[in-house]
């Protein structure tokens, strides 16, 4: 007979298991225990003989390593070569499958781009790309083609393919630490339904939002990532989940995982309200010009003094960008950081960013060079129409500061949209 799912022992086998969400997805979504297990190449073989776990995934660099140990293996596995999930059948015998595969075909679906007779590029020629190219040979694309360094079809001669209908970035190009970098550029593929890129960290990389600035419909890695961890959980359990529950456990990850920046001008409230914030979202607090002072060891008002504002606004583009790429920070950035348009990415790359308004009459100007030069009502005029393109929400502060961080907690929850 089978074992009840709350007696189930399961995991993930890897190398290095530390930024694993594997562990969330199954537990949100089922009743067995499941466990990371980071083990060394030499450990594998010991490991899967031992047999203890009733069920597993696996993943890099062992989703070949496995294969040889199983009795039976999927036909998808098969055809991609690659095993990222292990079931014990009743009669003891271990199955091996792809859910990789289902979930980047899940992921087209959520896309919706339909690519039937249509060409498609895929980035890379790892092994998620051979996972992707197979999900589209079986969904009927026109022509996929590989984009490698060292391949045929390369990155010196991708204007052959500006036609493609999609593109999918199978390399680790733009994900953590090195947020920013992008392995192509968009704007000359003048047919483009769709991007996907199968990075989940940042949540935005530079691809999607080059994507989302051209208008063109993106989806990033989160999606296939839960997407497949919910097909293992029905292999494991033989309990079919309903399409929501990949909608569902994708939302929980992004709202644990991303940012709050807040902007607005120096004074209005941004410490205050964010450290409230933090508090109610269960997020790290961090003051970016707090951090500045930190870092460089002069505040940002001495700076401006010393070096002049054009000094500051890069030494401070630098401390945002690196606070920007942490996940999980309420973050609240000096009054000028909209001055700086390559500020706007860094701060969307990772969640949303919130505008503060206040009366001007009541901002606070202690020790804020710039906001007494100027008159803040003179900064404010500079500076009004970059808040509000740079934001994604923006609220008022003008009751207690508890009442506004409770605002932006409804605002990005979808009740009051700028
Ligand atoms: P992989 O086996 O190491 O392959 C990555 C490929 O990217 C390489 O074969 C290489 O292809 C290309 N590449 C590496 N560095 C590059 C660079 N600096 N510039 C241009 N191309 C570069 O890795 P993988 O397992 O296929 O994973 C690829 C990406 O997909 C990773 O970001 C991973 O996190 C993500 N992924 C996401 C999911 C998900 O569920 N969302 C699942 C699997 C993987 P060439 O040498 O041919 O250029």
């Amino acid at each position: 007979m089978a074992k009840a799912e709350s007696a189930m022992r399961c995991g993930l086998i890897g190398e290095h298991l530390g930024h694993s969400y594997s562990k969330i997805i199954h537990s949100r979504i089922a009743d067995y225990s499941y466990e990371l297990f980071e083990l060394a190449p030499n450990d594998v073989e010991d490991f899967l003989k031992k047999g203890d776990l009733d069920c597993f995934n696996v993943t890099i660099p062992y989703k070949k390593t496995v294969m040889p140990y199983l009795d039976e293996i999927s036909s998808e596995a098969e055809r991609i070569g690659a095993v990222n999930t292990v079931v014990r059948l009743e009669n003891g015998t271990l199955k091996g499958y792809n859910t990789d595969y289902y979930g980047f075909y899940a992921t087209l679906d959520k896309l919706g781009v339909d690519v039937k007779g249509k060409k498609a590029l895929v980035l890379g020629s790892g092994g998620a790309s051979v996972t992707v190219q197979t999900v589209l040979a079986d969904r009927g694309a026109g022509e996929v083609i590989t984009v490698g360094r060292r391949l045929e079809n390369n990155y010196e001669n991708l204007y052959l393919h500006y036609d493609a209908a999609l593109i999918v970035n199978a390399t680790p190009v733009g994900m953590y630490p090195k947020n920013g970098e992008k392995p192509v550029s968009l704007k000359d593929f003048s047919r483009l339904e769709g991007v996907a890129d199968l990075i989940y960290n940042p949540e935005r990389t530079a691809l999607l939002l080059e994507a989302e600035r051209l208008g063109i419909p993106c989806i990033n890695g989160l999606y296939m990532l839960c997407a497949q961890g919910i097909k293992a959980c029905e292999l494991f359990t033989g309990r079919m989940a309903d399409g929501a529950v990949i909608d569902k456990t994708a939302d929980y990850i992004r709202e644990m995982t991303e940012n709050i920046v807040l902007i607005g001008m120096a004074g209005c409230g941004k410490t205050t309200v964010g450290r409230i914030l933090a508090n109610m979202t269960d997020k790290k607090f961090v003051d970016a010009d707090e951090e500045f002072t930190r870092c460089y060891g002069v505040t940002p008002a001495e700076t401006i003094e010393v070096r002049g504002e054009d000094e500051f606004r890069n030494m401070e583009t630098e401390i945002l960008a690196r606070l920007c790429r942490e996940s999980g920070y309420v973050i609240a950035c000096g009054g000028g950081v909209v001055t700086r348009e390559c500020n706007r990415d860094i701060m969307a790359q990772n969640g949303k960013v919130v505008y503060i308004k206040r009366d001007l009459s009541k901002l606070d100007t202690t020790g804020r060079p710039l906001s007494q030069m100027h008159s803040v009502y003179k900064l404010f005029e500079q500076r009004k129409d970059a808040y509000e393109r740079f934001a994604d929400y923006s609220v008022e502060n003008e009751k207690s500061p508890k009442d506004t961080a409770e605002a932006i907690v409804e605002a990005i929850k979808g009740e009051i949209v700028k």
